[in-house]
């Protein structure tokens, strides 16, 4: 799939962006705070509805404006759509050919972008909490039921967790209730966690063969799914992981009512890359985590190409110049002919351009755009 024709408006500093893509590389130049991240996250956004950098919605609409308009023309081997997202102060709302979408997860997906930038290191480096957040997005946009389930979950705990904590206050006293709060959270995470098993496990093979590609190295990236309830295995179906998630509230009632919180399920949940059995968010050097971290967006290109038949749109924010040149190079012939590709950078230096098939290059001013040869659009 590509983007072919992408608008901008009221998106931060973007106030009017127009432009037509290339459907192989495109490449955005410009010094700092131009609006080059800003037009990567846009396009993100038409695709999920939600920006890499921000749960706030409103911060992307640009200062003393009501509203932020996206929308872009795409097109996949089977058919063309033309998407739309409109955020306001109250909400977004989402278009597939002029038919807005009652439900926004109707709309995530008909567009994939998989987006990498420094800050991407924070999935080895980070908190289990990055690696859930990365979860619930990447799986959330191949797979319409994972968002669903991804979606009830969060708000079944809600509803448990608010009991919890008036049971601990003392405000409410029917443990019935509780346990039934209990069982139908333990449903919902069966779902949640079965195909977080699955899907990881498709991802641990393409990410192994792209480090192994990435990096020209022998050592082997494993990528570990764990679950907070550490009795739950891979060969559960989805009744047994239920039992096992239900056995866990009922032997953590006691401390769940005393803390006025639900101790375990895939909101406690965390993944491990290791690298030959050693655990890299402990052990890994730099270098290493970085190239994790890019082995595991490749793999995302492969797992939204295994799932839904189409290479998603790939967007790489400012990591070019962190890649020496056999990286680059090894990155570049990994994605060939497959994704179309967005690259940003401040310099032009520091990128091997003799491996880059001719891109389209454009300059970023002031949230403009212009084609390195005369003005785009103004
Ligand atoms: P760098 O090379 O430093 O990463 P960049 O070109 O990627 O720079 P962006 O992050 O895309 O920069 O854009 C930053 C600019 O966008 C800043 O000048 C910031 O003030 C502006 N900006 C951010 N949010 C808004 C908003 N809601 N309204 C208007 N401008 C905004
Ligand atoms: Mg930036």
């Amino acid at each position: 799939m590509y983007l072919k024709h992408f608008l901008a408006q009221n998106y931060r500093n973007l106030q009017q962006l127009n432009v037509e893509f290339d459907p192989n590389v495109n490449i955005f130049i410009g010094q700092n705070a131009q609006g080059k991240t800003n037009l990567l996250e846009a396009i993100y956004f038409l695709a999920l509805t939600r920006s890499h950098r921000t749960n706030k919605d409103q911060e992307l609409i640009t200062f003393d404006q009501d509203y932020a308009n996206i929308s872009g023309h795409v097109y996949k081997s089977q058919v063309d759509l033309d998407l739309r997202v409109l955020i306001t102060k109250k909400g977004k709302k989402a278009w597939i050919n002029r038919v807005e979408q009652a439900k926004l997860s109707k709309y995530v997906g008909q567009l994939n972008a998989i987006l990498f930038s420094p800050e991407d290191l924070d999935l080895i480096k980070g908190a289990p909490a990055i690696r859930r957040r990365f979860m619930d997005q990447e799986f959330g946009q191949i797979n319409p039921e994972y968002l669903y389930f991804a979606s009830k979950y969060r708000q079944v705990l809600q509803q448990k967790n608010n009991y919890l904590k008036q049971l601990a206050k003392g405000e409410a006293h029917d443990r019935l209730f509780l346990d039934v709060l209990s069982d139908q959270l333990a449903g919902v995470a069966a779902e949640v966690i079965v195909r977080r098993f699955k899907f990881l496990s498709y991802l641990r093979e393409y990410a192994r063969d792209a480090y192994e590609y990435i990096s020209s190295s022998s050592e082997k990236l494993t990528v570990i799914y764990r679950p907070a309830v550490a009795e739950i295995a891979a060969e559960d179906n989805p009744e047994s992981v239920y039992q096992k998630m239900l056995a866990s509230f009922q032997k953590n009632k006691a401390a769940e009512i005393r803390k006025g919180t639900t101790l375990s399920g895939p909101h406690r949940d965390d993944i491990e890359f290791a690298l030959n059995d050693k655990d890299a968010h402990f052990y890994g050097s730099q270098g290493q985590q970085r190239t994790i971290a890019l082995s595991i967006k490749l793999a995302e290109i492969q797992l939204v190409h295994q799932l839904t038949g189409e290479y998603p749109l790939l967007l790489l924010d400012d990591v070019m110049s962190e890649l020496d040149h056999s990286r680059q190079s090894a990155l570049l012939n990994y994605i060939h002919g497959k994704t179309q590709t967005f690259i940003t950078t401040t310099d032009l230096a520091g990128i091997s351009w003799e491996i880059i098939k001719k891109p389209k290059v454009y300059r970023i001013k002031s949230g403009k755009i212009y084609l390195e040869k005369g003005e785009l659009n103004g």
